[in-house]
């Protein structure tokens, strides 16, 4: 039996995780499973699946996990510190499908003990690429990409020398606004952001997919998997989402991954990988679909992509900074305090004034100060915003 945690249980990831989990009950043995506020689906996620521990990220909600959890004899915590505890409980293969910069610390400890760390957490390598690949590689751990597009390029490389690769192309969808006038993109609310054309996915990353601030997290996250060339990563829009990504290589031929837009694949590949599986996703009719079309993403409707070139110029500090800087930017967009077009407005303020701040973005990359820099950004991104508003 292979043991399993999965960190950030009850999301969009975590759910389809579990799906594969579930078909499989005589292959794996669930140490952790993690959550937030939804802790019926957690307490009942955990019983199912008869998890070890269960971990809500919130003190105040200890006791109703408790009393959901019933007379079962799964262990219940709560807190960070428990999130990051129940992380560095030995497993094998660990899901790091926590949203946010928050998923950096427990996907740490996992690396930690060894385990072999489907990444899903797009925000661990925007913060921290050196420190987290480090980390793998002094324990000895593995880390699989989960986002489809990484997983896709993964896939492509397949016994290919990265020293062939010429180019990573990434597809985006376009998200929800690609066809709206830009005039009109400064007063989209939050609901129309958060419907994406062909992905069911968390809110979060559903509106950063309309404001590209996704494909600008992954143009990144690829640098730092793939150890690739800022120059040699591109950006399509794709409106079809069924190529995940491209790659180009130095003959001239590019391998393309096709598929359903259904996390289950990338998913399953991390959980199956070396091996490959059936999984339970629709298989293509070709012939029904008929055409994929291709564009190149406008610039000026997304200002996001220019800042990912800046952030991957910069490295050091800076990614922590734009991870934070657009959390904190979405979080007001979500209050309705700020309009859809300020999110970029307000990331980009931030990092030209952090970059001002002498040697900031080039102290030494610990986890202590990534998560300096994260706060930090978020708080000047707090004064940025105010200044805007008055
Ligand atoms: P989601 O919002 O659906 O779920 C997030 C999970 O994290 C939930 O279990 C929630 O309880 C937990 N969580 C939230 N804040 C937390 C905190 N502060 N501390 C601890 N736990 C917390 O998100 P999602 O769409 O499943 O995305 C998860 C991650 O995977 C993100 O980094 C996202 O970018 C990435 N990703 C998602 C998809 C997708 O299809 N949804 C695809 C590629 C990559
Ligand atoms: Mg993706």
């Amino acid at each position: 039996m292979r043991r399993v945690s999965v960190l950030g249980a009850t999301g969009s990831v975590g759910q389809n995780t579990l799906d594969l989990l579930a078909r499989s009950p005589d292959e794996f043995s669930v140490v952790a499973l993690t959550g937030g506020r939804n802790i019926v689906q957690l307490a009942e996620d955990a019983i199912r699946l008869r998890a070890e521990v269960a971990v809500t990220a919130y003190d105040d909600m200890l006791e109703p996990l408790r009393e959901a959890l019933g007379d079962s004899d799964i262990e219940a915590q709560a807190g960070r510190a428990s999130i990051a505890e129940a992380a560095s409980r030995p497993a094998d293969w660990v899901m790091s499908a926590i949203v946010g910069a928050a998923g950096l610390a427990p996907g740490l400890r996992a690396l930690e003990q060894g385990a072999t760390l489907a990444l899903a957490n797009k925000e661990t390598l925007v913060c921290a690429g050196a420190l987290v690949r480090e980390t793998a590689a002094r324990h000895g751990a593995r880390i699989l990409p989960v986002d489809s597009e990484h997983s896709a390029v993964f896939q492509a490389l397949r016994g290919e020398r990265i020293e062939s690769v010429e180019r990573i192309v990434l597809t985006a969808s376009g998200g929800a606004f690609r066809d709206w006038p830009l005039e009109a993109l400064a007063r989209a609310t939050p609901e129309q952001a958060s419907s994406h054309p062909n992905w069911a996915m968390g809110q979060r990353i559903t509106i950063d997919s309309a404001s590209m601030f996704n494909k600008a997290l992954e143009l990144i996250e690829t640098r730092e998997f793939f150890e690739v060339a800022p120059e040699r990563i591109e950006v399509v829009i794709h409106p079809e989402s069924l190529i995940h990504a491209l790659v180009g290589f130095t003959d001239g031929a590019m391998m393309a991954h096709v598929g359903a837009p259904d996390m289950r694949h990338a998913i399953g590949y991390a959980l199956n990988w070396p091996d490959r599986r059936p999984l339970p996703v629709e298989r293509l009719d070709l012939a029904a679909i008929g055409a994929l079309t291709f564009r190149a993403p406008d610039p000026a409707r997304y200002p996001a992509l220019r800042l990912a070139r800046d952030v991957m110029a910069r490295g050091g500090l800076s990614g922590a900074a734009f991870n934070a800087a657009k959390e904190a930017a979405l979080d007001a967009f979500l209050e309705r305090r700020i309009g859809f077009t300020d999110m970029a407005a307000v990331v980009e303020a931030v990092l030209s004034r952090m970059e001002g701040e002498a040697g900031l973005f080039d102290a030494p990359m610990t986890l202590d100060n990534v998560m300096e820099t994260d706060h930090l950004a978020r708080r000047r991104a707090g004064e940025t915003m105010a200044k805007r508003a008055g």
